[in-house]
């Protein structure tokens, strides 16, 4: 973070009266220990420990001024930024601060593929300049302000995602960020519990347009029907990617798997034609490099750089990582899963080059009544994806295995984790290939760590 006055920063958050002078302002943390003199310390009410207990303790270590939910004993009034909700102060303070700053950001959402499209964005544009990027998953409003601390006088470009379970949060993410551009990645289900339906989680993605400025370019998957459907708004300047589509503004032909990614022919209708190597799996990945290449080379980026960097993108933590252990290749998956991840993850697999394929297949969690159906759909898919043998983890998977097992496939439940490993350290051998995928909150990758050590 750049040191910044903070009559800048808290503009909008106390009244002008209580300015803090010419001071400056050299971080904005939430946590107690990282305090040190001249920063802003935000208190979170946490579940383990609240943070107002820390306030005190905070302006005793030289903290300018605490933003709290509510007075608090030993805090004095004129060090006491007060406001009711702890994310909004972020978003304000994470907006305040952007705003003395000019890089080129984009602004990732979408219902899946956020994070890999925004490393892919990553790669084809750090070769241009000095570029920052959301860290992990930091998606939310507090993950968000924090990545706009990150930014610098010398940063030139920001690639952040943005992630939401209700409406109204990509708007306020949307502002706080500003984005030059904008991608959505597609319209899936997950939080449809929130929203109610596809068509309003389509919405409250578009939300994203609320930063947007004129005739910025907004990246949409034209593959997606509920993207194809939605009214725009008329500030934003849609450019649509396709797998397949020849008219949409870019779009993938000759698509292949190879054992080591995928290779496609891109068309865009402005810069002209590239072949396209990406080391990573599955058409869905595809569908990201796409939209990473739009975002990308509508900002003004050569084209032809930013093919290369694509091709240089990095996978972060368990996602689709290809790892190869005595012979056996296990497509690890276990970040996170929800039906059209497990559906974009079983195709990716049927296409795999091995000689007997195995998935592990664990509950897909906060899909609300939505949930038994997802995962009889799953089972069918699964049913069709060329297994030799289903083995699944988790009281909702069950219902995967059941359907799958209808439809003639082998299956198997695992009642434990231990239960799952056996399964796997029995039946499977060197050219077999293992699927491994759920939700995070099912943890499936302590089946591998089992596995792994015993193989
Ligand atoms: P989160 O909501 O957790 O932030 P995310 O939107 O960032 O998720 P990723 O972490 O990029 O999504 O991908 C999660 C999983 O979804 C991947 O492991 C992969 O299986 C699958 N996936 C990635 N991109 C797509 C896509 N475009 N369409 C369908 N599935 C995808
Ligand atoms: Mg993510």
């Amino acid at each position: 973070m750049e040191r910044i006055k903070a009559s800048v920063l808290l503009h909008g958050l106390v009244p002008d009266s209580m300015m803090f002078g010419e001071a400056e302002v050299s971080l904005v943390t939430t946590d107690s220990r990282e305090v040190r003199p001249g920063c802003i310390f935000v208190a979170f009410p946490g579940e383990r420990f609240d943070g107002h207990d820390f306030a005190a303790k905070a302006l005793e270590e030289g903290a300018l001024c605490v933003v709290v939910n509510h007075p608090v004993e030993g805090v004095p009034a004129e060090k006491a930024v007060l406001c009711p909700d702890s994310y909004h102060a972020m978003m304000v303070l994470g907006a305040n601060y952007r705003s003395q700053f000019h890089p080129k950001v984009v602004g990732v959402t979408g219902s899946v593929g956020k994070t890999t499209t925004k490393q892919m964005c990553y790669a084809a544009i750090e070769g241009f300049g000095n570029t920052i990027k959301t860290e992990g998953n930091q998606n939310n409003e507090l993950g968000l302000p924090r990545t706009m601390f990150r930014i610098g006088r010398d940063t030139e470009y920001a690639v952040v995602e943005m992630g939401m379970s209700h409406r109204g949060e990509i708007e306020r993410l949307s502002r706080c960020a500003r984005p030059d551009v904008g991608i959505i990645t597609c319209i899936g289900v997950s939080h449809i519990g929130n929203l109610g339906s596809q068509e309003n989680i389509c919405k409250a993605k578009l939300e994203i347009c609320a930063g947007l400025p004129e005739g910025a370019p907004l990246v949409l998957n034209g593959d997606d029907p509920f993207l194809r459907k939605a009214k725009l708004p008329e500030h934003i300047r849609p450019v649509w990617f396709s797998l397949g589509d020849e008219s949409a503004d870019v779009c993938a032909l000759s698509i292949q798997q190879e054992a080591d990614g995928m290779s496609f022919v891109l068309e865009d209708h402005e810069e002209g034609t590239f072949l396209v190597k990406i080391p990573a799996m599955g058409r869905h990945n595809v569908a990201n490099a796409l939209a990473a290449y739009c975002a990308a080379t509508r900002l003004g980026l050569d084209a032809r750089k930013v093919v290369r960097g694509i091709g240089n993108f990095e996978q972060t933590g368990m996602r689709q990582k290809v790892v190869h252990s005595k012979g056996i290749d296990v497509i690890e998956d276990c970040y996170n899963a929800n039906p059209d991840s497990m559906k974009a993850a079983l195709a990716m697999f049927k296409e795999y080059p091995c000689k007997r394929r195995f998935a592990l297949l664990g509950d897909m969690l906060e899909l609300g009544d939505l949930s038994r159906e997802a995962h009889e759909e799953v089972g069918r898919e699964a049913a069709e994806s060329g297994l030799d043998t289903l083995i699944t983890y988790g009281e909702q998977a069950k219902r995967i295995a059941v359907v799958a097992a209808a439809k003639g496939l082998t299956t198997l439940h695992a009642n434990t984790y231990r239960e799952a490993a056996d399964a796997l350290l029995k039946l499977m051998q060197p050219g077999d290939a293992l699927l491994v995928k759920a939700s995070r909150g099912m943890a499936l990758e302590k089946v591998l760590e089992l596995f792994y050590k015993e193989q």
